[in-house]
């Protein structure tokens, strides 16, 4: 750590002179790294339940005549590969957000809409965990983005709020704003994380708790997709949490002034 890294050229130049280039070759090596980690995480991660759908499958050919575990293996079989499917397509997700123009055609967007959105997308997960959710919001609150990026964000905070949670305890939501800053909280009772966790609950495939991520589904991924998303949108995620008591994960984004577009909305500060 700390050494820096340089790519220098030299070209000759006419009269005996040289040109020098010197380049930082630190960075480039920082993303390299990065990526190799990735792909590294990314291979382990899929051939668990690749492994397993193919055990189950030759459990299910040797017991051909017995339809009670065929059926029983089937049902596995179909949950893992359940799982394998949204594993590829958060893959695909973070691997578009880290694209540098992921935020393509951003608009408008209510935050309210996006809360009540991602609300009604963990309702019933919720209910089979017996969680009460406690849904808020401020009217009138809008920010500049994507509104299916944003209603990801805070889904993937309501179901870690719901899965880390125990059974009976409430789950809500509460959108203000402040300084210019729209804020959307999600308030757990759950596990909370201890303090020297808190920044590595982003990082890709990082779990406090392997099996209970996996048993709930997780894929280890949520929180890095909310991270990008938020960044892309110019914000960021806030955490907040007492071990045992349970956690707040906050959304913060830059509030969007103006009535319908970006040039609209540069005219109503310049006016005021
Ligand atoms: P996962 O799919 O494992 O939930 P995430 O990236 O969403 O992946 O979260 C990373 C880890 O952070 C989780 O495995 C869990 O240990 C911890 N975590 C996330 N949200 C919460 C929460 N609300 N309460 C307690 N722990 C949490």
């Amino acid at each position: 750590a700390g050494t820096l890294r340089m790519q220098v050229r030299v070209a000759p130049l006419r009269g005996g002179r040289v040109l020098v280039l010197a380049e930082d070759r630190t960075q480039a090596r920082r993303v390299e790294e990065m990526r190799r980690d990735f792909v590294a995480n990314v291979s382990h991660e899929l051939k668990t339940p690749v492994g397993a759908i193919g055990l189950l499958a030759e459990t299910v050919a040797e017991s051909a005549d017995d339809p009670e575990t065929v059926r029983y293996f089937a049902g596995r079989m179909s949950k893992e590969s359940r799982r394998l499917g949204s594993l590829v397509q958060e893959i695909i997700e973070l691997s578009r957000l880290q694209s540098p123009d992921a935020l393509v055609d951003p608009e408008l967007v209510e935050v309210d809409a996006v809360v009540q959105e991602a609300v009604d997308r963990v309702q019933v997960e919720a209910a089979a965990r017996k969680v009460t959710l406690v849904p808020g919001g401020t009217p009138g609150l809008r920010v500049y983005g994507d509104e299916a990026l944003l209603t990801t964000a805070v889904r993937n905070l309501l179901d870690n709020a719901v899965r880390y949670s125990s059974p009976t305890s409430r789950v809500s939501v509460g959108v203000s704003r402040d300084d210019a800053l729209v804020r959307i909280a999600v308030v757990d009772q759950g596990t909370g994380i201890p303090e020297e966790m808190r920044e590595r609950v982003f990082e890709r495939f990082y779990r406090l708790d392997d099996a209970r991520s996996r048993e709930t589904g997780g894929s280890g991924l949520g929180l890095s997709i909310v991270k990008h998303i938020a960044n892309d949108h110019g914000g960021r995620v806030e955490l907040w949490s007492t071990e045992g008591r349970g956690s707040t994960f906050t959304l913060v984004l830059p509030e969007a002034y103006g009535p319908s577009s970006p040039d609209d909305a540069l005219e109503t500060t310049e006016a005021t």
